[in-house]
C-alpha cells in the first residue's frame, strides 16, 4: 500500500513547515495550501486520506471549509483534524458538529498531533467505506440496498434504486434516458426512453424534500445536484 496523502490548510508559514517537516518524517505524503480556495480546488484534483485544518484563514472560515467537505459524499470520508487557537470553545463544538474527527489546540504538541494522524488513519483503515451515500438526513445503503431519511426507510423498489443508485455514482454528470435505460433495466428499450422518467417521477415523490436533488436536464436525461 501507497503512503497516506495528507493534505495541510495553514496560513502561517512557520506552522506549515513544522506540520510539513514532521508528518513527513512521519512517513507520510503532504501537500500545503494556505488559503480556503486553494483547498477546495486541491480537494477537486487529488485525492487525501486526511486533512490539517485551520480555521482561521485569510479568505475563509475553516468551518465553512469543513462544511463543504463533509456534506460532498465523494469527500465525506476524509478524515478532518481542526487546528483552532487556544480559548475557540465555540468553533471546537461546531466543529465536531459539523464532522471533524479531532481537534489540536494552538499552540500543541507535534508529537502528540502525529499520534492523533496515526490513530485516525488507522481507524479509516480497518473500518473502510461501507458504500453508503449520505447527503444531510438522507442515506443509500448500497449493500443493505435501503434508502433511509431522518432514520426512516424509504420504501423503493428495485428499478426506482437503482436508477437512484446510477445517478449517486455519476458524481453529477448528467446521465441520457438512453444510458439508464441501459444500465438500469439491462436492455436496450429503444423507443421506451419515457419509462425512465415515470420512474424518475415515482423515485421524486418517495424522496419527498430530497426530491429536487435529482435535476431533469431537458431534452438529455438527469443528474443529481447537491450543494
Ligand atoms: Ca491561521
Amino acid at each position: 500500500m501507497g503512503k497516506k496523502n495528507i493534505l495541510i490548510v495553514e496560513d502561517e508559514e512557520d506552522i506549515q513547515e513544522l506540520l510539513k517537516f514532521n508528518i513527513e518524517r512521519a512517513g507520510f505524503n503532504t501537500t500545503v495550501c494556505g488559503t480556503g480556495e486553494q483547498a477546495l480546488s486541491l480537494l477537486e484534483t487529488s485525492r487525501f486520506d486526511l486533512i490539517i485544518l485551520d480555521l482561521m484563514l485569510p479568505d475563509m472560515d475553516g468551518l465553512d471549509i469543513l462544511k463543504k467537505i463533509k456534506i460532498n459524499p465523494i469527500h465525506s470520508d476524509i478524515a478532518v483534524i481542526i487546528l483552532t487557537a487556544k480559548g475557540e470553545e465555540l468553533d471546537r463544538i461546531l466543529g465536531f458538529e459539523l464532522g471533524a474527527e479531532d481537534y489540536v489546540v494552538k499552540p500543541f504538541s507535534i508529537r502528540e498531533l502525529i499520534l492523533r494522524i496515526k490513530a485516525l488513519l488507522k481507524r479509516t483503515h480497518h473500518h473502510p467505506s461501507t458504500k453508503k451515500w449520505k447527503y444531510k438526513t438522507l442515506i443509500v445503503d448500497q449493500e443493505k440496498m435501503e434508502v433511509t431519511i431522518d432514520e426512516e426507510e424509504i420504501e423503493l423498489t428495485t428499478t426506482e434504486f437503482k436508477l437512484l443508485l446510477e445517478l449517486i455514482k455519476a458524481q453529477g454528470k448528467v446521465l441520457s434516458r438512453e444510458y439508464l435505460l441501459n444500465s438500469v433495466w439491462g436492455y436496450d428499450f429503444e423507443g421506451y426512453a419515457r419509462t425512465v422518467d415515470t420512474h424518475i417521477r415515482r423515485l421524486r415523490s418517495k424522496l419527498g424534500d430530497y426530491a429536487e436533488i435529482i435535476k431533469t436536464i431537458r431534452g438529455v436525461g438527469y443528474k443529481i445536484k447537491i450543494n
